[in-house]
C-alpha cells in the first residue's frame, strides 16, 4: 500500500478499447488498449488507464484500429492542378508540354490549389508532408493553417525552367540565387516553429549545376538542413547529367558534398548497384513513390535498394495523397520484381516505410513515426468496422491490403484533432475544393486547354 499517494494523472485526451498498430521494435499490436495525450505527447499506453485517472476527453475506439501519423516526405501540393491529365502525359509535369507550369501559377492559385493538396494528405492520415515547389512562402503559410506537420521548400535549381520544356537546359546563376535565397529566407521565417521542419529541395541533378549542388551542400551541412531531390527519376536526367559530367547523378551528389545522412533521394528508379552501395555507404535515404512511377510505366529497383541496406520512405508526390493505398502499392509492385511473396516484403515492411522510414529520413525518428511513449501525439484512428477490413483477424494486414485513407476517421496532430468525423476542424472542406478549383480552371484556361468548355 502506498503511503503517500501520487497526483492522479490527467490527460488532454484517452482513447480507449483501441487496437493500436506501430512500427519498430515494441511489440507491433495491442488490442482493447488505452492511450493517453498530454502537452502534445502520447503520454501513457496501457491495457487499463491508471487508478484515478483523468481526461478532458475520452474517445472509445472500440473497433477503431490507431497508428501513428504517416510521413508523406516528398509532395507537390500545387501540382493537384495537373490531376487526371499528367499522369496521361508520358512524364513529369515540369517537362511536359501543353499542361500548366509552376512558372505559370501566381501567389493566389498557389494558395489555393496547395491547399487542396495537403487537405487531400491530411484526411487521409498524413500527418507530416514534405512539399516543395513553387511560391513556397505562400503554400507554407496555407498548408500550416490546416495544422498538418510540414518539411516544406522552394524548388531550388539554376536552370531556366522556362526553357526546359521546349528541351533546353540552361543554368543561370541569378536563379540559382533566387531559388536557394528564397528557401533561405523561408527556413528563417518559420524557424522555431514546433510542425514546420524547412528544407533544401534542391529538384534534380539535371537542373542543377555542379557548383550549384556544391554551394546547396555547404549550406545543408552549416545549417544542418534536409536535402529533398528527385534522384535517378528519368531517362533524359541521367542522359543530360553523363552529357554534362561523365558521371551518373548519385557520382555527381557523392562529389559535390550531397551524398550525406542528409540527403533524401526522390524516385531512385535509374540507379546502377555501383550507386546504390555508394547511397548506402553515405547513410543517404532513398524515397519511394511507386504509384507516380508505376503510373508512368517505371519502377525504382526497391528490392536491391533495400538489399543494400538503404533506409526507405514512401511518397505519393503529384499522385493522390492516399498513403495507406501506397502501401499497398509498395509491397506488390516488389513482389512483382521478386517473383513471389517473400519474407522481406510483407505489410509491417511497408507500414515501417510509411512511418518510422520518413521519420528517419527526416531526422525526426526520436519524436516522430511510431506509438511510444514520449514521442508526439501524431495519431491516424481508422473505423474498421466496415465491410472491407473484417474480420479483425490481423489488423495490419487488413490495413496494408484492404485499407484506403477514406477509411480514417480522426487525424491528430501535436495532440490536436485535425481531422474527425472524416472532416477537417480548421477549415471548410467545400471552401477548399471551391477555391482550388477556381484557381486551376484559370490555369488550363491559359494554357488553352479549358477542359470545362463545352465542345464547339
Ligand atoms: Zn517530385
Amino acid at each position: 500500500m502506498p503511503t503517500e499517494r501520487e497526483p492522479a494523472p490527467e490527460f488532454d485526451l484517452v482513447f480507449r478499447n483501441a487496437t493500436l498498430l506501430s512500427p519498430g521494435d515494441g511489440p507491433a499490436e495491442r488490442r482493447d488498449a488505452v492511450l493517453g495525450v498530454r502537452d502534445g505527447a502520447i503520454a501513457f499506453i496501457g491495457q487499463a488507464l491508471p487508478q484515478g485517472a483523468r481526461a478532458a476527453r475520452t474517445i472509445d475506439a472500440a473497433g477503431k484500429v490507431i497508428i501513428p501519423g504517416l510521413i508523406n516526405v516528398h509532395t507537390h501540393a500545387i501540382l493537384s492542378m495537373v490531376r487526371g491529365v499528367a499522369a496521361d502525359a508520358g512524364f513529369a509535369p515540369s517537362y511536359t508540354p501543353g499542361i500548366p507550369k509552376g512558372t505559370q501559377v501566381n501567389a493566389a492559385q498557389a494558395r489555393a490549389i496547395a491547399r487542396l493538396g495537403a487537405l487531400e494528405a491530411l484526411l487521409f492520415g498524413s500527418t507530416l508532408i514534405g512539399d516543395n515547389f513553387v511560391h513556397a512562402d505562400v503554400t507554407t503559410e496555407a498548408m500550416a493553417g490546416l495544422g498538418v506537420r510540414l518539411a516544406p521548400s522552394w524548388r531550388i535549381h539554376d536552370v531556366d525552367f522556362a526553357r526546359v520544356a521546349d528541351g533546353h537546359w540552361e543554368y543561370d546563376p541569378a536563379i540559382g540565387a533566387r531559388t536557394l535565397g528564397a528557401a533561405l529566407d523561408l527556413a528563417e521565417r518559420w524557424a522555431g516553429h514546433p510542425r514546420v521542419q524547412v528544407q533544401l529541395a534542391a529538384h534534380a541533378v539535371d537542373t542543377c549545376s555542379d557548383s550549384f549542388l556544391r554551394e546547396i551542400a555547404g549550406l545543408a551541412a552549416a545549417r544542418d538542413m534536409r536535402v529533398n531531390m528527385h534522384l535517378g527519376q528519368s531517362q533524359v536526367e541521367v542522359e543530360r547529367v553523363r552529357a554534362r559530367t561523365g558521371r551518373t547523378s548519385t557520382e555527381v551528389l557523392d562529389d559535390t558534398g550531397l551524398l550525406t545522412p542528409r540527403l533524401m533521394g526522390g524516385h531512385c528508379i535509374y540507379l546502377s548497384e555501383a550507386d546504390m552501395a555508394r547511397m548506402a555507404r553515405a547513410g543517404a535515404h532513398a524515397v519511394h513513390i511507386p504509384k507516380c512511377n508505376a503510373t508512368s510505366g517505371r519502377l525504382a529497383p526497391t528490392p536491391a535498394l533495400k538489399r543494400a541496406g538503404i533506409n526507405i520512405a514512401l511518397a505519393t508526390d503529384t499522385q493522390h495523397a492516399d498513403m495507406i493505398e501506397l502501401m499497398r502499392w509498395a509491397l506488390v509492385t516488389a513482389r512483382v520484381q521478386e517473383g513471389g511473396v517473400a519474407d522481406d516484403w510483407q505489410p509491417h515492411h511497408v507500414f515501417e516505410m510509411a512511418t518510422l522510414g520518413g521519420a528517419r529520413a527526416l531526422g525526426q525518428a526520436h519524436r516522430l513515426g511510431s506509438l511510444e511513449v514520449g514521442k508526439r501525439a501524431d495519431l491516424v484512428m481508422l473505423d474498421f468496422r466496415r465491410p472491407h477490413l473484417v474480420p479483425l483477424v490481423n489488423p495490419l494486414g487488413n490495413l496494408v491490403h484492404t485499407g484506403q485513407g477514406r477509411d480514417v476517421e480522426m487525424v491528430v496532430v501535436d495532440g490536436e484533432i485535425l481531422v474527425e468525423g472524416g472532416l477537417p476542424t480548421r477549415v471548410d472542406m467545400d471552401e477548399v475544393c471551391r477555391e482550388a478549383e477556381q484557381a486551376c480552371r484559370e490555369l488550363w484556361a491559359d494554357v488553352g486547354r479549358a477542359y470545362w468548355e463545352p465542345a464547339a
